[in-house]
C-alpha cells in the first residue's frame, strides 16, 4: 500500500520501519513525543511517563512516543501506565509538560480503526494541526 502513496512523508516512512506499521495512535505517539523533543529538548535529562491502555491498538502510543521523543525503554527514560485515554507527561530539568489528546479523537480513532486505510489514517493524523488534536499545558 505504501507504494501507492508515494508522497508518504519521510517521517512517516522511518516511523513504519521502526514500529512495523502504520495506524492513528503510533502518529498520536509521535505528535505527542514532537511536542516533548520540541518544548523540553531531546534528549539529554528528558524523560516521558505514557498513560494509554497496555494492550494494541492504543499501545503503539508508546512507540510513536519513544520514536519522536528519543525517550526508549533501553535508556530507562519513558515508562508505561495503564489508562484509558492516551496522554505523555514530559519532564526535563524541573520543567513538566502534559500532551493529552483533546476530547473526541479517543472515540474517533477507536470508531473510525481499520487495517485497510491505517497508511491514509496516519497521514490524516500526522497532518491535522496540533492545536485541533492535542492539548498541551506546563507545569
Ligand atoms: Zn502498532
Amino acid at each position: 500500500l505504501a507504494a501507492l502513496l508515494p508522497d508518504l512523508p519521510e517521517t512517516l516512512r522511518d516511523l513504519q520501519e521502526f514500529h512495523g506499521h502504520l495506524g492513528p495512535y503510533v502518529v498520536v505517539g509521535l505528535r505527542m513525543g514532537a511536542v516533548g523533543r520540541r518544548e523540553l529538548g531531546a534528549y539529554k535529562g528528558l524523560t516521558a511517563e505514557v498513560t494509554c491502555s497496555l494492550k494494541p491498538p492504543m499501545l503503539c502510543v508508546v512507540d510513536g512516543v519513544q520514536f519522536a521523543s528519543q525517550c526508549t525503554m533501553g535508556k530507562g527514560n519513558i515508562t508505561a501506565t495503564e489508562g484509558g485515554e492516551p496522554a505523555a507527561v514530559f519532564r526535563k530539568d524541573g520543567r513538566t509538560l502534559t500532551v493529552t489528546l483533546r476530547p473526541g479523537w479517543r472515540e474517533r480513532i477507536d470508531r473510525e480503526m481499520s487495517r485497510e486505510l491505517e497508511v491514509e489514517q496516519s497521514v490524516y493524523y500526522f497532518e491535522v494541526p496540533e492545536e485541533t488534536l492535542l492539548d498541551i499545558t506546563f507545569a
